[in-house]
């Protein structure tokens, strides 16, 4: 078994903090570890907690759009969440949980060492570096995970979905990070 099935298997029973207490499944992660570019979402949904997989509802299928239009298929990237169970009613993680959370994303980004990571919200920002700022003011402008994975913060997916109009600030966030990775914008620029 990999490093991250064992910590995946670790995450499956644990209890470390209340939100164990309400999930159907943990929700591990989807995608390749030899990808260059992590996304962090904030945590599971209701389809999340239901298939045991991050970004399967209707902000993870604009979220497969974005990454295609980056030039990736779907499953080229690694996907995760700040916290591995879903909170009650979809409300944000508490600090508490994030902190007793934390460690298996430590984990998860130590193992995959990936070139950057992409902090989808306010809360994944958060879960990542501990600022409180909005998301207004931190997208797209690089920060630093333990002073060595660049993060580029964005838009939450599900927050175009009520907001169609800041595609326009997400598009370029990532065009940044593609920038980053060498990467050329696919034709739509
Ligand atoms: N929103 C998130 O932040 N993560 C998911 O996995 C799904 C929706
Ligand atoms: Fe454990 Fe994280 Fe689930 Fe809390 S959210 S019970 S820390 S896996």
């Amino acid at each position: 078994m990999t490093r991250l099935a064992l910590i995946a298997e670790e995450v499956r029973t644990c209890e470390k903090c209340p939100l164990h207490e309400g999930r159907t499944h943990t929700v591990f992660s989807r995608g390749s570890p030899l990808s260059e570019v992590v996304f962090v979402g904030e945590g599971p949904g209701a389809e999340e907690d239901l298939q045991g997989e991050p970004f399967v509802g209707p902000a993870g299928q604009l979220l497969d759009k974005m990454i295609v239009a980056m030039g990736y298929h779907r499953d080229d990237v690694y996907i995760c969440n700040i916290v591995k169970c879903r909170p009650p009613k979809n409300r944000k993680p508490e600090p508490a949980e994030m902190a007793a959370c934390s460690p298996y994303l430590a984990s998860q980004l130590a193992l995959i060492k990936p070139k950057v990571i992409v902090a989808l919200g306010a809360t994944a920002v958060q879960g990542l570096i501990g600022t409180n700022e909005g998301i207004t003011k931190l997208r797209g402008t690089w920060k630093l995970y333990k002073g060595s994975i660049p993060i580029m913060p964005t838009f939450h997916p599900a927050y175009l979905l009520r907001q169609p109009s800041a595609k326009r600030e997400v598009w370029s966030d990532l065009k940044e990070v593609m920038r980053h990775l060498g990467k050329s914008a696919p034709d739509r620029g």
